[in-house]
Order: C-alpha cells, then structure tokens, then sequence
C-alpha cells in the first residue's frame, strides 16, 4: 500500500472532528494534519476552549495539530458589511422578511468560510502539503454548499486538490462520539452575530413549548 499523503484538515471544533480523524486513519489514504484556524470566534478564552479539546481529542489518535495566533481583528474585517442578520424562526420560513435575513447571514458565513479555508491552504502550501479539507461540513447549520464551492475555489487558487464532502448526514455521530467523550460542545457556531442568534432562537424554542404547555392546562 503507497504512503498515505497529508491533508490538511481545516477544523472548527472536535465535536465535529470526530467524524473525520477515525474515519480517515482507518482508510489510510491520508494523513491528517489538523489546522486550527477560527479567527471568527468571539472570545480569545472561547477560541482558546476549543483549540484545547481539539489538541487533545487529536493527540489521543496520534494526529499533529497546527492552531493559527488568534486574530479577531481579520474576521471583523473579512465580514465588513455583513455584521449581524436577525434570527431566523421556524414559524417565519418562507416569509420575505425571513428570506432577507437567510442571504445576509450567508454572504457573512461565505466570506467567514474563505477567510478560514484561505489560511488553510496557505498553511498547506508553506508546508509541502497539497490536499486540504474543512470539518465545516458535518453541521446542518452550515451552508455546505457554499463551504464545498469555497473550498474548491480557494484550493484552485493556491494549486492544491481539495476534498469535499457533505457529512450532515453524520451530524448526529458527532453528537454521539462527543457526549461518549465528555467532551465541550459549544452552543453557537463562533461568532458574536451567531451567539446572539442561538440565544435568541432558543428564547423563540422555549417560548413555543411554554405556549405548548399551557394549551394542554386543563380548562386551558
Ligand atoms: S455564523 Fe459561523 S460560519 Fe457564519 S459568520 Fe458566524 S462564525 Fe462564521
């Protein structure tokens, strides 16, 4: 069997790592280099949160990881335009309103994704590395589609090959590896616009079973 050739994996969290490191040891095709590159989270304490379950979740399977300094400034910059968007509830799809907010909020995660996947391959490329992949395509919160035509794009670019994927269907997985693995899941994807929708998607959720709850009161 021929060596198996690095890959640099561009990697938002190890919850959704989980689905890529055994998987990819296991076939053997590749070697996975972990890179850390999320200047899109809010916090330094939160980037630094996650970086640490990803270095350790890596490191149990014996895989190297690579994190990018922390550099909020650069995302804040590469979204200039695009702050914020509104939540998005359930009850409102379909609504022009709803509509406005969907295409704000994914021209924001488009520009976040490259500025992201842009860095990768620049890591692969100062390192001898010519495959790169992204772990952003496991959460169905995501725009997989914009991730995968990103990806492909950036790594046209700088003259790699990319590897593509859809992995929501492996969502739940992730959910499950990572709770058997006590490890941290965050609640928001990264950024402070997103922090800010999760919370307020959650007050929507919890205000919907509440009216849910009262509507089975007896006499209600
Ligand atoms: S929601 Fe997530 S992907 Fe979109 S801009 Fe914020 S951190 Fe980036």
């Amino acid at each position: 069997m021929s060596k198996p050739k690095k890959l640099a994996l561009h990697t938002c969290c190890a919850p959704c790592s989980t689905v890529f490191l055994p998987e990819l040891i296991e076939e053997g095709q590749f070697q996975p280099v972990v890179f850390y590159a999320n200047d899109n989270i809010d916090t330094e304490e939160e980037y630094d949160k996650r970086l640490a379950v990803v270095r350790e979740y890596a490191q149990s399977l014996g895989v190297a990881v690579v994190a990018k300094p922390y550099d909020h400034q650069a995302w804040q910059k590469a979204v200039v335009g695009l702050e914020g968007a509104a939540p998005l509830p359930e009850s409102e799809r379909g609504s022009e309103e709803y509509q406005v907010n969907l295409d704000r909020r994914r021209a924001r995660c488009a520009a976040c994704y490259d500025l992201r996947l842009s860095q990768t391959a620049q890591f692969a490329k100062a390192y001898g590395i010519k495959v790169m992949g992204s772990t952003l395509a496991v959460s169905p919160y995501q725009f997989v589609d914009e991730i995968n035509a990103i990806l492909l794009d950036v790594a046209k670019a700088y003259r790699l090959k990319a590897a593509p994927c859809d992995l929501r269907d492996r969502y739940h997985l992730s959910i499950e590896r990572s709770r058997a693995l006590h490890m941290y899941r965050q609640n928001y994807c990264g950024c402070e616009y997103s922090k800010a929708e999760a919370e307020s998607e959650r007050q929507v959720r919890k205000a919907a079973r509440q009216a849910a709850k009262a509507a089975l009161k007896p006499g209600a």
